[in-house]
């Protein structure tokens, strides 16, 4: 049953205002849980069995999914509430996405993908946030990983054009239904094909990426075809 329209208001309201409070609660335990584990694990307090490493790597990986996850549902909230902020400084964007392009070349080896980046001729310092670019950056090159099902090379590039900088990010994965590219950058949008390839994901990466492109002046947009592959785009002004 459809709600009217200010009790649909009323609802997202009140699913912000809980997720807002869970994250804020769950955000210093899961750090303590990350610090405790990575001391065992550091053998500081005392060596440990192989089986014993193995297990409580696992668990890290699980506890850093979880900071993550915790992460992206109050960068979420702070959109829907206008509290996000960026703090901008003149950044080498180059070095960042060469940086992400080289922390996920072993992540893309792991799924039989290869990461290309080129950066065509001059591309100048942009006042730009750099953690929360990076972010969006990782975002759309680790999706392009996950989505390509080891199907061929992902190309990314950097490129100066008028009085913005480009990024482009192009894969050959399984691609996005035309009925449903209007609802990738809408919150918790997962596309059925995505689901069906049993990838992890909340749905919340591009949703956060549209939020802080355009609140840097920029704009971000993709073109896919189903089976064939997607590119995502976006622009960031020249000052
Ligand atoms: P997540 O990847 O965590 O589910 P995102 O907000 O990053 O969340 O992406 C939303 C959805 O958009 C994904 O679940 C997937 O359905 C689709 N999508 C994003 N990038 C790609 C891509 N490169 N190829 C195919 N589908 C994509």
């Amino acid at each position: 049953m459809a709600l009217d329209p200010t009790k649909q208001d009323q609802h997202e309201h009140a699913i912000t205002e809980v997720t807002s409070i869970i994250s804020h609660q769950l955000k210093t335990p899961l750090a303590g849980i990350k610090s405790s584990l990575e001391v065992i694990l550091s053998g500081d307090l005392g060596p440990l069995s192989k089986d014993q490493k193995e297990y409580l790597e696992l668990t890290l990986i699980g506890t850093e999914k979880m900071i993550g996850l915790v992460r992206e549902l109050l960068d979420a909230s702070r959109i829907d509430e206008g509290r996000f902020e960026l703090h901008p400084v003149p950044t080498d964007i180059v070095a960042i996405v060469r940086g992400v392009v080289d922390d996920l070349t072993m992540f893309g080896q792991a799924k039989n993908t290869t990461i290309s980046f080129h950066s065509v001729g001059v591309v100048p310092p942009l006042n730009i946030d750099p953690t929360k670019i990076r972010e969006v950056v990782s975002n759309i090159i680790y999706n392009a990983i996950r989505y390509s099902r080891g199907k061929g090379t992902i190309n990314v590039s950097l490129e100066k054009k008028g009085s913005d900088v480009e990024f482009s990010c192009q894969d050959h994965g399984i691609g996005i239904v035309p009925e449903h590219q209007k609802k990738v950058f809408t919150k918790f949008y997962r596309s059925p094909e995505a689901l069906a390839l049993a990838t992890e994901g909340s749905g919340l990466g591009l949703y956060i990426a549209k939020a802080i492109i355009e609140a840097s002046g920029g704009a971000i947009w993709f073109r896919s075809t189903i089976g064939v592959g997607s590119i995502f785009y976006f622009t960031l002004p020249i000052q």
